[in-house]
């Protein structure tokens, strides 16, 4: 069987909360406003903005999934597919805490959003 220990359970444990930690009070993308442009560059501005849109998006994603697999980790419901129910496998977890899905579920998931 390939059910967490409990180390390996405090191990991602304490994996979730340092990824956490880092992303909530590491640097941050200074806001394009506040980057010295010129005025000409305003169309690479609106790109920058863009960016930087999408790249706080998806650390917001990021913070959401650790958030959500530090409390099913309280709940006793982590590690499991949320797919098949399978366990996920510590070798996955201790890459990917917050992976959701085992690996061949998440990469049907990815195949079918192509
Ligand atoms: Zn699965």
């Amino acid at each position: 069987m390939d059910t967490l220990l409990p180390d390996q359970l405090e191990y991602l444990r304490s994996l979730l909360t340092r990824q956490l930690d880092g992303s909530t009070h590491g640097q941050r993308m200074p806001a394009v406003e506040e980057v010295e442009t010129s005025p000409a560059d305003s169309a690479s501005k609106r790109t920058m903005n863009e960016l930087a849109q999408e790249a706080d998006a998806q650390r917001q994603n990021h913070l959401r999934a650790l958030r959500s697999a530090l409390a099913r980790l309280e709940n006793g419901e982590y590690g499991d597919c949320e797919q098949c129910g399978q366990p996920i496998g510590f070798q996955r977890l201790s890459v990917s805490p917050e992976a959701r899905f085992c690996i061949a579920c998440q990469t049907r998931r990815e195949q079918l959003r192509r």
